[in-house]
C-alpha cells in the first residue's frame, strides 16, 4: 500500500532515486561491484562526486561565482560550529528563529563574540523577526532559512553587508531565491536531497583564510577544498543517493519548476487549516514555510479520532515536534501533490463527521 509520508526528516526522496540508489548498491555501473566496496579514488565514484557538486552549484546557479561545493560528514550540527571556526574573529550576528539557529549560536559563542541579532523566542519561534539593528562590524550574519520544527521560513533575506551564512538543511533546492547573496550555505542531507549521512556545504572562497586561529584540519574547508571532498572516506552512498536526486531536480526542469509545485501544496494545505475551522496554523501567516506545514485542532478531543483517519488513509509521519505539540505536515520536494490532497481529504472528512 502506497504511504504517504510528511516525516520531517529523513524524509521522502523520490522513489526513481531509492530505486537507482539500490541498484548501485548491488552494481554499480555494471561493473559487477557494489558503490559500497569500491575505492572512493576509483574513476567511478570520483566521477559521482564530481557530478554531484556540479549538479549542486548549477541548481543554484553558482557556477563560475568563486563558489565551491562541498560533501561533508558531521551533518549540520558540525557546521555549527565549523561555519564559526572558520569565519568568526571578531564578532558574529545570529537571527535566532529557533531549536537550530539556538544551536548554531551555541557553538560560536563556545568560539567567539557570537551575538543574537533578534529573536522570536518570545512567542515560541511562531514568526521571523523583522526589526533589528545589524553592527557594521560582524563578521557574518547567521541565519536559519527554514525553522524545520516551527514551520517558518524566511521570504525576505536581511538586507545587509556582512556575509550571509545560511543553514538550509531544509529548504534548500525547494525555491528560486539569489543565492549569490550568501557567502555560505550549509544543508543536511537528509531533508530534501538525500540520507542522512552528509552535509552540503557551498562556500564562497574568497571569505576563507581570515581567521587567526588555528583550524583543525577536519573542520577546515580549506583542507577539503583542495582535496575535492576526499580529505578522508567520503560517505560513498549518501554522495551517490544526493546525487541521484539533484539529477531527478534537475530533469524535472531545476528549481523553479519544483517552486511552483511546492507553493501549489503549500497553498492548498494552508487553505485547508485557514477554512476548516476544526485546524488552526501555528506559523504566522507571513512567516510560513513552504516545507513544514505546523497546524494543530482547536479542540484535541478530536485528536484520536484524527489519528485514526491519517492512519487509515495511509498517512505517515505528521506528528508535531515535541516543542510545538499539534501536526507537522513536511511537504518537500519529492511529496507528490496527491499526498497532500489525501491529507486535505481526511481533514475534510473529520469535519464532516464530528
Ligand atoms: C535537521 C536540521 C538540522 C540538524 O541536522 P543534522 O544533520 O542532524 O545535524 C539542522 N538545521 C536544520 C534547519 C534542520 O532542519
Amino acid at each position: 500500500m502506497k504511504k504517504h509520508n510528511f516525516s520531517a526528516g529523513p524524509s521522502i526522496l523520490p522513489r526513481s532515486v531509492i530505486e537507482q540508489a539500490s541498484n548501485g548498491i548491488l552494481n554499480i555501473n555494471n561493473s559487477n561491484l557494489s558503490l559500497i566496496e569500491i575505492s572512493h579514488r576509483s574513476k567511478d565514484f570520483v566521477e559521482i562526486m564530481d557530478r554531484a557538486t556540479t549538479l549542486a552549484l548549477n541548481l543554484l546557479n553558482l557556477n563560475n561565482k568563486g563558489y565551491k561545493a562541498l560533501f561533508l560528514q558531521g551533518g549540520a550540527s558540525l557546521q555549527f560550529l565549523m561555519t564559526a571556526y572558520n569565519l568568526l574573529e571578531n564578532k558574529a550576528g545570529y537571527i535566532n528563529t529557533g531549536a537550530w539557529s539556538t544551536k548554531a549560536l551555541k557553538e560560536a559563542k563556545n568560539l567567539g563574540d557570537a551575538i543574537e541579532v533578534a529573536t522570536s523566542k518570545d512567542a515560541n519561534f511562531n514568526y521571523i523577526p523583522k526589526n533589528y539593528s545589524l553592527d557594521s562590524d560582524l563578521d557574518y550574519l547567521h541565519i536559519t532559512t527554514n525553522n524545520t520544527i516551527f514551520g517558518t521560513q524566511f521570504h525576505e533575506l536581511p538586507k545587509t553587508n556582512t556575509n550571509l551564512i545560511c543553514d538550509m538543511s531544509s529548504d534548500i533546492f525547494s525555491r528560486n531565491i539569489d543565492f549569490s547573496k550568501f557567502s555560505l550555505i550549509y544543508a543536511g542531507a537528509q531533508k530534501n536531497m538525500g540520507p542522512a549521512g552528509t552535509t552540503l556545504v557551498i562556500v564562497k572562497e574568497e571569505i576563507l583564510g581570515k581567521v587567526s586561529r588555528a583550524i583543525p584540519s577536519m573542520l577546515d574547508y580549506k583542507v577539503h577544498i583542495d582535496k575535492d571532498s576526499m580529505f578522508n572516506t567520503p560517505p560513498v552512498f549518501a554522495v551517490y543517493t544526493s546525487m541521484l536526486t539533484l539529477e531527478w531536480l534537475t530533469k524535472n526542469g531545476g528549481i523553479k519548476a519544483i517552486e511552483d509545485k511546492n507553493i501549489e501544496k503549500a497553498n492548498l494545505l494552508y487553505n485547508e487549516i485557514d477554512s476548516n475551522d476544526l485546524f488552526n496554523g501555528f506559523a504566522k501567516k507571513e512567516d510560513r514555510s513552504l516545507m513544514n506545514v505546523t497546524f494543530n485542532l482547536n479542540d484535541q478531543d478530536h485528536k484520536e479520532h484524527f489519528d485514526r483517519l491519517c492512519l487509515e488513509a495511509n498517512i505517515s509521519g505528521v506528528n508535531g515536534h515535541r516543542s510545538v505539540g499539534g501536526y507537522r505536515a513536511s511537504i518537500y520536494n519529492a511529496l507528490d501533490i496527491s499526498s497532500v490532497k489525501v491529507l486535505i481529504e481526511v481533514m475534510n472528512q473529520l469535519n464532516k463527521l464530528v
